[in-house]
C-alpha cells in the first residue's frame, strides 16, 4: 500500500512574525507548512512593486517556479490617512533598509506629532496569492482598521502593532491575545477567503 504524502504548502516571506501568524491561522487545515527558506528555495528582492497586491503575486510566483508545492505569497502593511497612506508597501523598511521595528515606530510617531486623535485613522492591510508553477491560482485580500496611538503599548505580535489602536478593544494590537490578533487581523481575514481553497487544492 503507497502512503499517501501530507501535501506542502510553501510560505513565501522571511518575517519569523509572519510565519508564527500563518501556521496558527492555517492550523485547522490538512497541509503541511514549510517556510521557502527550509527548502532552500530563494526570495524574491524585498518589495519591487508600488501594491501589495503586485508584491505578493511576485512573491508567490518567485518561489512557485523552483518547487512544485503549492506557494502562498503574502504582502501587507500600514497604511496611515494623515500621511497620504505610508508608509503602505514600504512599512518594513519605514525608517531604512535595516527593517527594524522599533525605529519604524519612532519615525511613525515622530511623522505623526501634533496630529490629533480622529485624524490618527490607518489601516493594516493584507494581500495573498497562491501559485503553482507559473500560474496564480488564488488571490485574497484583506483589512483591519485602527488609530496610530500616541505611545507604544503591549508586547504581543510584532512591527506596528504597538501602536495600532483598536477603538472596538480599546487595546492595542500588542495587547491582544494571539488567539484574538487571529480572529481580527488583515492576515487572518485574507487567509479566511484562501483557506476553502487551500483545502479543496490539497
Ligand atoms: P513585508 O510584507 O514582508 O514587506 O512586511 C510588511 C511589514 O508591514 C512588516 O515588516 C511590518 O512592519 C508591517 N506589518 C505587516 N503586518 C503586520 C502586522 O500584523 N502587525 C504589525 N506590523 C505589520
Amino acid at each position: 500500500m503507497t502512503r499517501r504524502e501530507t501535501p506542502c504548502l510553501v510560505l513565501a516571506t522571511g518575517n519569523p512574525g509572519k510565519v508564527v501568524e500563518l501556521r496558527e491561522l492555517l492550523q485547522n487545515v490538512d497541509v503541511e507548512l514549510a517556510t521557502a527558506a527550509a527548502l532552500g528555495l530563494r526570495l524574491p528582492p524585498d518589495e519591487p512593486y508600488a501594491t501589495f497586491h503586485k508584491n505578493a503575486v511576485h512573491k508567490a510566483l518567485f518561489v512557485a517556479v523552483q518547487t512544485s508545492h503549492l506557494v502562498l505569497g503574502e504582502d501587507s502593511g500600514l497604511e496611515v490617512d494623515a500621511l497620504g497612506g505610508k508608509p503602505g508597501v514600504l512599512s518594513k523598511r519605514f525608517s531604512g533598509p535595516q527593517g527594524d521595528a522599533q525605529a519604524n515606530n519612532a519615525k511613525l510617531l515622530h511623522e505623526l506629532r501634533g496630529v490629533p486623535w480622529p485624524q490618527r485613522q490607518a489601516r493594516f492591510r493584507c494581500e495573498l496569492a497562491l501559485a503553482k508553477g507559473n500560474e496564480i491560482l488564488f488571490k485574497a485580500g484583506g483589512v483591519c482598521e485602527g488609530f496610530i496611538a500616541e505611545v507604544p503599548r503591549g508586547d504581543g505580535g510584532f512591527g506596528y502593532d504597538p501602536l495600532f489602536f483598536l477603538s472596538a478593544h480599546r487595546l492595542t494590537m500588542a495587547e491582544l491575545s494571539s488567539d484574538e490578533k487571529n480572529r481580527i487581523s488583515h492576515r487572518a481575514r485574507a487567509l479566511e477567503k484562501a483557506r476553502a481553497f487551500i483545502r479543496q487544492y490539497v
